[in-house]
């Protein structure tokens, strides 16, 4: 086999409180939709998409909680060999804010210290944000990990977060 052909499956994880943007944010990247009243289909596990980051194929296995945002709710199998991971929250919603850093502490229990992004989604509706810029970027700031302002609905910073995650974990390898 030529080196060009070899491939890296990478599973990502995508975690944070209920109504964020999750799902719709692995549907769009995955299958280019996006749809304002979605039904989750509970017990797909994950969807997926092939790029090219420099010289490797990568092939991301996005993984979506299928609603159970409940920290104990979500099963070992969601975690079990994720190594990257999408911390979102939602413009709109200060709880979600507020729950990155729980969200953070979960996923390092369960998986180490895996790659990791915040994303702040719904980026779309910053006049009704119930959080403030300064504050997103003091978190993230004491967190060490790079925000990424993203809209599912518009499209805005999508492939963008999923090309940082796969090139930061390739140069890791
Ligand atoms: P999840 O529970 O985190 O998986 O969230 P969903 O993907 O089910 O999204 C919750 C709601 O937010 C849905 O009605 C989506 O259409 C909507 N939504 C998702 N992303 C955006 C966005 O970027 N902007 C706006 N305005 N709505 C969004």
């Amino acid at each position: 086999m030529i080196e060009e052909d070899l491939e890296v499956a990478i599973k990502v994880v995508v975690v944070g409180n209920g109504a964020v943007g999750k799902s719709s944010m692995i549907r769009r990247y995955c299958k280019g939709v996006y749809t304002q009243d979605y039904k989750k289909t509970i017990g797909v596990d994950f969807l997926e998409r092939e790029i090219e980051v420099d010289d490797d194929n990568v092939r991301l296995m996005v993984w979506d909680t299928a609603g159970q945002e409940e920290f104990d709710s979500i099963t070992k199998a969601y975690y079990r060999g994720a190594q990257v991971c999408v911390l979102a929250f939602s413009t709109t919603d200060k709880d979600s804010f507020d729950a990155i850093e729980r969200w953070k502490n979960k996923v390092e229990a369960e998986c180490g210290a895996i790659v990791m992004v915040v994303v702040q989604n719904k980026i779309d509706l910053i006049d009704e944000s119930a959080v403030s810029a300064e504050d997103v970027e003091a978190l993230t700031k004491r967190l060490k990990l790079h925000l990424f302002r993203t809209s599912v609905k518009e499209n805005f910073n999508i492939d963008e977060v999923f090309l940082y995650l796969s090139r930061k974990f390739l140069s890791q390898q």
